[in-house]
């Protein structure tokens, strides 16, 4: 399978000609890559640019709420969908920060299974939680509260992002090492929780300060498939510098 690699782009950048002129960069960059590339853009520059949108280059979103109606200032599901989003990052830990349990990003990930849309579910501990040796607990309990509920039928369609809150945004990126005991942990817990085939069609990449220099080994040395840059997004050279590694 493709590696595929997600955009955040975050709070990013301030104009609409801003975003399009990147879009465009990233596309025509993009041509000769063998991943498969999504860009989530803050949510009003997306009708702009699903009308610029072509191949090999995707649209997604980052975030949705799992309802519609009566819901002052959220975007559901159905809303994105109009404009060609095909992923959803969820549960974000700069979501997460700002209020959002493992109860609504529950929510979440079922209303994307059930619109057919794939949801990006972001895990990940903080330095606290590392140092004290809290890793596995603390991944497992989110994969725990996230996934209730959801059927084997639908857990194949998954994309987790393993992504330590300490490597996001500070130039450190986690160890390859890390990363691979971390995707290695998230396979088993998958296993303990559903059985069946369809646990090794979950996608599981990595997130946090990535470049163009350890893109490559996150998927050769930690067995990613693939990656969730978020400042490297936002630089066309560096992005396409990315996927032109694969
Ligand atoms: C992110 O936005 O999820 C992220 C990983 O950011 P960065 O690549 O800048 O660390």
């Amino acid at each position: 399978m493709k590696p595929l690699i997600v955009a955040n782009w975050k709070c990013n950048p301030s104009t609409f000609a801003e975003a399009e002129k990147l879009f465009l960069a990233v596309s025509r960059g993009a041509s000769k890559t063998g991943a498969e590339v999504v860009i989530c853009p803050p949510f009003v520059f997306i009708p702009g640019l699903s009308a610029i949108t072509k191949n090999p280059v995707k649209l997604g979103a980052q975030d949705a709420f799992f309802q519609e109606g009566a819901f002052t200032s959220q975007i559901s599901i159905n809303i994105l969908k109009q404009f060609g989003c095909k992923y959803i990052i969820i549960g974000h830990s700069e979501k997460r920060a700002l209020g959002e349990t493992n109860k609504i990003i529950n929510k979440k990930i079922k209303a994307c299974l059930e619109n057919n849309i794939i949801p990006v579910f972001c895990i990940g501990e903080n330095r606290q939680e590392r140092r004290l040796g809290k890793t596995s607990k603390i991944l497992k309990s989110q994969l725990k509260e996230g996934l209730k509920g959801i059927s084997p039928f639908n857990i194949g369609k998954l994309v987790i992002a393993y992504e330590p809150i300490w490597a996001i945004g500070t130039g450190n990126a986690c160890d390859t090492d890390k990363a691979k005991e971390a995707n290695i942990f998230i396979k088993k817990t998958l296993t303990d929780f559903y059985s069946g085939k369809n646990i090794q069609k979950v996608r599981i990449i990595y997130g946090g300060s990535t470049n163009p220099d350890n893109a490559l080994s996150f998927i050769k040395d930690a067995g990613m498939d693939g990656l969730l840059p978020g400042g490297a997004s936002l630089d066309a050279k560096k992005f396409v510098a990315i996927l032109n590694k694969f």
